[in-house]
């Protein structure tokens, strides 16, 4: 047996979907007629934000230089791992986030997924791990969001979050790239980020602890990015902040982005964000959101913003998949904190509206970003 598959996943094979036969037309003897299954029997109303277990995830796998295997879709569970797994040793993994909208009328949408499949494989480069291809990655979303059917919100309750994983899974004792590597996407239901209307966000500026360093991986969505920040955070919210903004590791001056949302500034008719040198997360709300501003006139810029002109804007906001857009109600930095103006008319409340009428099909979608599913 070849020691380089010894990672392996238990998991049980089961068909595509539970489906139910609309009993009229079994009678007909036509091709069965698959009626929707019925929404998953929880409490729609008081969706939070933890992790809600599905029924389905797919998994693929590739062995060195060879391209993915096809995927499969099997009962949501557990995973098994080689102790030596890359993963598990040296950090060998990548994850996405992307999400499936129930529009007014039932109709199922993705949200520019084969953006999500770009930022893998660029991601994959800079890890040294195979990825599947842009179409195998888009595929294995909506297979994974039409099995957890059920689990996708009635509209206007929340999102069915999608979390694709590229992990190095195969063993390897010295530091090298993992022999084998395993793509695997789970979803759980999520609820809107604003659960009473509006919920500012009241960020710490840290000037201790960086994200991201120049020639580091701040710029890919490796998991290695995550765990370093939790200190931050943690202390952050024991003060009662909602997340941590970080600064440039060199100048420790210009504003990066939170822990996992990039942010914007709005001053006058300006629009500014950071521009991406590889110390943030290029995020694909980022993107729509800079396209969406500029369709709707504003001058919207990229680049190095100092600490202290965050501190004179007229108002911040964060975007990102999870959170969408959120309004930021206050800045605190070296001691100092700074409100900023909320309510319904502020730009990032129309850029909100205009992104999520987008994403659910109730606004004109001239970008081509959704995807119908079904
Ligand atoms: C995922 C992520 C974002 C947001 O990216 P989206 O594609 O908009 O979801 C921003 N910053 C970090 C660090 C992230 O991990």
């Amino acid at each position: 047996m070849s020691n380089m598959i010894c990672a392996s996943f238990t998991l049980s094979k089961v068909g595509a979907r539970r489906l139910t036969i609309q009993a009229a037309s079994a009678l007909r003897a036509t091709e069965p007629v698959f009626r929707d299954e019925e929404y998953a029997d929880i409490d729609w109303n008081n969706l939070g934000f933890g992790l809600t277990r599905t029924d389905y995830m797919y998994v693929a796998k590739c062995t060195e230089n060879k391209e993915f295997q096809q995927g499969e879709l099997s009962d949501y569970g557990n995973v098994e791992l080689s102790p030596a797994a890359g993963v598990l040793n040296y950090g060998q993994g990548l994850f996405e986030g992307t999400k499936a909208f129930r529009g007014d009328d039932g109709r199922v949408f993705l949200f520019r997924p084969d953006q999500n499949g770009i930022r893998m494989q660029i991601g994959a480069e800079r890890m040294c791990m195979r990825s599947p291809s842009v179409q195998q990655f888009v595929d294995a979303v909506k297979q994974t969001s039409l099995a957890n059917r059920r689990w996708i919100p009635p509209p206007g309750k929340g999102s069915l979050y999608i979390r694709p994983l590229l992990i190095g899974s195969g063993p390897i004792l010295g530091l090298s790239p993992a022999p084998e590597y395993t793509f695997l996407v789970y979803a759980s239901p999520v609820g809107n980020y604003f659960k009473n209307g509006m919920a500012p966000l009241n960020l710490y500026v840290d000037n201790e602890f960086h994200r991201a360093t120049r020639g580091g991986a701040g710029g890919v969505k490796s998991i290695t990015n995550y765990a370093p920040v939790l200190k931050a955070v943690l202390r952050a919210k024991e003060q009662g902040f909602s997340d941590v903004v970080y600064l440039d590791s060199v100048h420790k001056k210009y504003i990066e982005e939170a822990s996992s949302c990039n942010i914007f500034l709005v001053k006058g008719n300006v629009i500014s964000t950071p521009a991406t040198i590889g110390t943030i997360l290029e995020g694909i709300t980022r993107r729509s959101i800079i396209d969406i501003a500029s369709d709707l006139g504003y001058q919207v810029e990229e680049r190095c913003i100092a600490i202290d002109e965050l501190m004179e804007a007229d108002e911040v906001f964060t975007t990102g998949t999870a959170v969408s857009v959120a309004s930021v109600g206050s800045i605190t930095y070296k001691g100092q904190r700074v409100e900023y103006k909320i309510g319904d008319e502020m730009v990032s409340q129309i850029l909100h509206k205009t992104l999520v009428g987008i994403q659910v099909g109730r606004i004109e979608d001239k970008h081509n970003w959704v995807v119908e599913i079904d």
